[in-house]
């Protein structure tokens, strides 16, 4: 389908194998980043779509269809959905780019090239995730066999964010699927197109009608309803600390199974023996790669001060050069802010640098001198604060945007002090050619994902997750799949 078709059409969401309206007949408009402009709506679902979405995922669990299916058939299932995604990879793309704002460029590598990659990860693990039998040591001299099987958790509530909604949907999805579980997926409010369109490959690829449903709508309406909803076994959720807070407790009535995805504010390490050159490309695009808006955006830059001013320099330099532009330019480097809140938000930070004392090096302000057609549009240039310490806001907040704190160094416990200086602890990166200096500093900085010479990379195959207040848990890789089943130990009598 091309997109222009896909966006010809207000959209509807997926419930029972069925796309329908909300319930309410209410509707969001989804806006164009670039142009500030309609791009099409979607149904604003609240509880009550809730409900009639989390009864169909139920009942699609006990669905013979889906329950009976062998693991290499589940396994293929999720490999057709890979082959499917890598068919629609520019639609895909094109799409994503127009919802969100980013380069169609990262679009088509980072947010498409994940989702095939997870779907493909996960269709190998329904038939290899194995149970253990186990050596007890019963009381009275019983002679038991012990053996546990990991069974799905069953219906899962899904809510992830607008910086990659693909993407981050399948992070939830392609392990949930993989073990079994069936699920009702809340994209956010902002960008759930992709994700609708990910549906229909869905169905194509012969899943059983309700074992993926999405509603779309407000995070605190729908978002809520599900996070609370008494019939839903686990909750996973990518986004914000303060709504994370809020879901943990609203998932407490029922006392689901909870994973978390939260917010970070990420250290990035430079040591004086660095490669300054691959430095600042990496510090770069550590902070200005899909506008900023990256929950392991490397956003507190320390640099030795023995190199402090050639990075400085270089860094300031490539922001200056950095092209703003519209997603679908494939010259654009940076698109625009996924909204105006967001655009507010984030120039609301310039403000709080400027005013407690850090100095502009490169941006500091919306971009101008763009077309007329994108006068309305959220674009803000790529931003770098000097003079930036642990008193500032810049510094202490998740800002989710592009602006990047430098900060100068010299004692190695002082920079180990500050890194962890934090309530977050998702990501790190060091840089440095002494990678035994490497090691050690990446085992004292408190952060669920360490790069040492690279910055940004993910993959299927790897855990994700944070320390502190960056989240409950650990996506992708062998550990997710124990926050997506149940593990039941069963004793049998052999004496
Ligand atoms: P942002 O504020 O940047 O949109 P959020 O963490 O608020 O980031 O949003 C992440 C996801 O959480 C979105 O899908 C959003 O709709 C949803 N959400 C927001 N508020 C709530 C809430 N109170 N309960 C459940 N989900 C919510």
């Amino acid at each position: 389908m091309s997109v222009a078709d896909f966006l010809a059409v207000p959209r509807r969401m997926l419930v029972g194998g069925q796309w329908v309206e909300a319930r309410s007949g209410e509707r969001i408009d989804s806006l164009d980043p670039a142009t500030g402009k309609v791009l099409t709506s979607i149904p604003a679902g609240d509880g009550a779509d809730i409900d009639r979405a989390v009864a169909a995922a139920r009942a699609a669990l006990d669905d013979p269809r889906w329950r009976d299916l062998t693991p290499l058939d589940r396994g293929r299932l999720l490999d057709r959905l890979a082959d499917l995604v890598e068919e629609h990879a520019d639609e895909l793309a094109l799409l994503e780019s127009r919802d969100n704002g980013k380069p169609v460029a990262t679009a088509r590598a980072v947010d498409v090239g994940t989702t095939m990659k997870l779907f493909r990860y996960f269709a190998g693990w329904p038939s290899k995730f194995e149970g253990a039998t186990i050596p007890v040591s019963p009381r009275g001299g019983l002679r038991v066999l012990n053996y546990t099987v990991h069974e799905p958790v069953g219906v899962v509530g899904a809510i992830v964010p607008w910086n990659f909604p693909m993407s981050m949907a399948s992070w939830k999805l392609a392990p949930a699927l993989a073990m079994g579980n069936t699920v009702v997926l809340k994209p956010a409010e902002l960008t759930s197109l992709s994700t609708l369109r990910l549906a229909e490959l869905i169905g194509e690829a012969g899943f059983p009608d309700g074992v993926v449903n999405v509603v779309t709508g407000l995070g605190a309406t729908a978002g809520a309803a599900l996070a609370a909803h008494t019939d839903v076994d686990k909750i996973a959720f990518t986004g914000s600390t303060a709504i994370g807070r809020e879901i943990a407790r609203a998932a407490t009535g029922n006392m689901k199974n909870v994973s978390l995805e939260l917010g970070g504010k990420s250290p990035h390490v430079v040591l004086p023996d660095a490669d300054l050159a691959a430095v600042v490309d990496a510090a770069a695009d550590a902070i200005f790669f899909n506008q900023g808006q990256v929950c392991t955006a490397g956003s507190r830059l320390y640099v030795h001060a023995d190199v402090y001013d050639t990075v400085l320099d270089g860094l300031a330099e490539r922001a200056r050069s950095i092209r703003v532009g519209p997603g679908s330019d494939p010259a654009t480097q940076m698109g625009p802010l996924v909204s105006a809140r967001q655009f507010a938000a984030v120039g609301a930070y310039l403000d709080a640098g400027r005013a407690q004392g850090a100095t502009v090096v490169a941006g500091g302000g919306p971009v101008t001198g763009l077309d007329a057609e994108y006068a309305d549009g959220w674009f803000l240039q790529p931003t770098i604060f000097a003079d930036a310490d642990h008193s500032m806001r810049i510094v202490r907040e998740e800002i989710f945007g592009p602006v990047l704190a430098v900060m100068r160094w010299t004692d190695t416990d002082e920079l180990v002090r500050l890194a962890n200086d934090t309530p977050y602890g998702l990501a790190a990166g060091i840089w440095t050619r002494d990678l035994a200096t490497a090691h050690r500093l990446a085992a004292r900085i408190k952060a669920g994902t360490v790069w040492i010479n690279c910055y940004n990379y993910t993959d299927p195959a790897s855990p994700f997750g944070g320390y502190k207040q960056s989240g409950w848990g650990r996506e992708m890789g062998r550990a997710v799949l124990d926050a997506y089943t149940e593990t039941k130990s069963v004793w049998v009598n052999v004496s």
